[in-house]
């Protein structure tokens, strides 16, 4: 199953505004990339938008899954 589409602007609020650029001297905005997939979360890297050096990493953790007593 496929997300349906996202309607325009949905995403901005979770973009990191901007991260220091070292190859370009300067704040820039970023891009987020999908690194890695781990089995407790997921890796991202952060892209310059401008120069696409690697300018961090963010590691997203995926809560544990609720465990049903029955
Ligand atoms: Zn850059």
């Amino acid at each position: 199953m496929r997300p349906g589409p996202v309607p325009p602007g949905e995403f901005e609020e979770f973009q990191a505004s901007a991260l220091f650029c070292p190859r370009c001297r300067t704040a820039r905005p970023v891009r987020e990339r999908l690194l890695l997939v781990l089995p407790d979360g997921e890796l991202y890297e952060y892209l310059c938008s401008v120069c696409g050096s690697s300018v961090g990493k963010r590691k997203a953790e995926t809560p544990a899954p609720p465990i049903l007593l029955s």
